[in-house]
This record gives structure tokens, C-alpha cells and sequence, in this order.
């Protein structure tokens, strides 16, 4: 069975796309611990980011480095953190999470409660920097 994340990619389930190449999908946290938490896959599904072969890993993190430039840019914040879990959704993902201080990165603290229009602003303000 698919994952929801490879759904998300055939446009099966609605998401806040902030890019896209051949290879690999950008989108927006469904349930973000900061604004402007943006989750990065490759589209073909891989449960685990580190069975990813090289080149696929290392393409994978280029085009994560330019979502994260663009985020930058977009959100007020001292630079984008970078975490990889997976314990969630079976399908190899990066969470690139604007960061001012360490505890910005606790998943475990509370998320951040955004409305429709807030995520539709983040996803444009992030879009036209990328
Ligand atoms: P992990 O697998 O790294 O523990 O967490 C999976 C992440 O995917 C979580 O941060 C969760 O909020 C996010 N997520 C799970 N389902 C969806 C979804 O349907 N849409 C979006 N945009 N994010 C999701």
C-alpha cells in the first residue's frame, strides 16, 4: 500500500507544496513544530533515508539545502535545524525546521496551532524565495 506520503506526491492528498523536481517533493508540516516546518522526500518510496543509495542521498540533500535557503528567508529566524526520524511515516524523510534556540527542535514540546490562511501564507512566502 502506498504511503500517505507518496499520495501526497500523486496529489491523492491535498498538501502545501513549496517544490518539486523529478526527484524529490517539498511540502509543508502538517502538524509543524515551528512555522515554516517543511518535510522533504524523494518520490519514490524509500521506508528509510539511510538505505537511499549515494547519489540519491546526496541529490536529496542539495535540493533539501535549496527548500532550506529559501525558508531562511522567508521565516525570522538564526537558521534552519535539520531532523530525520521516520518513526511516523514509513517513507524517508527530512524536517527542516527554522530555529532560533535548541529547544526550537523538541518535537515533544507543543506545536504550533497554524489556520488555513496561515499555512497559505508560509507555503507562498517560502515559494517565491525558493
Ligand atoms: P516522523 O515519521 O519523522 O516521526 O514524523 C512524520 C511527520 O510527518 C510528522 O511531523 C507529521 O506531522 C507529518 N505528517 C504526517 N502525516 C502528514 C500528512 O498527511 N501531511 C503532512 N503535510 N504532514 C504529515
Amino acid at each position: 500500500m502506498a504511503t500517505i506520503f507518496s499520495r501526497i506526491v500523486k496529489g491523492e492528498i491535498p498538501c502545501y507544496k513549496i517544490a518539486e523536481n523529478d526527484k524529490f517533493f517539498a511540502f509543508l508540516d502538517i502538524n509543524p513544530v515551528a512555522k515554516g516546518h517543511t518535510l522533504v522526500i524523494p518520490k519514490h518510496e524509500t521506508d528509510y533515508l539511510f538505505a537511499l543509495d549515494d547519489m540519491e542521498l546526496a541529490e536529496m540533500t542539495v535540493f533539501a539545502k535549496k527548500v532550506a535557503l529559501a525558508i531562511e528567508k522567508a521565516i525570522p529566524c538564526k537558521r534552519i535545524g535539520v531532523a530525520v526520524i521516520g518513526l511516523e511515516v514509513p517513507h524517508a524523510h527530512i524536517h527542516l525546521i527554522p530555529i532560533t534556540q535548541e529547544g526550537d527542535m523538541d518535537f515533544k514540546k507543543e506545536h504550533v496551532h497554524m489556520s488555513e490562511e496561515e499555512f497559505l501564507e508560509v507555503q507562498r512566502s517560502i515559494v517565491e524565495r525558493f
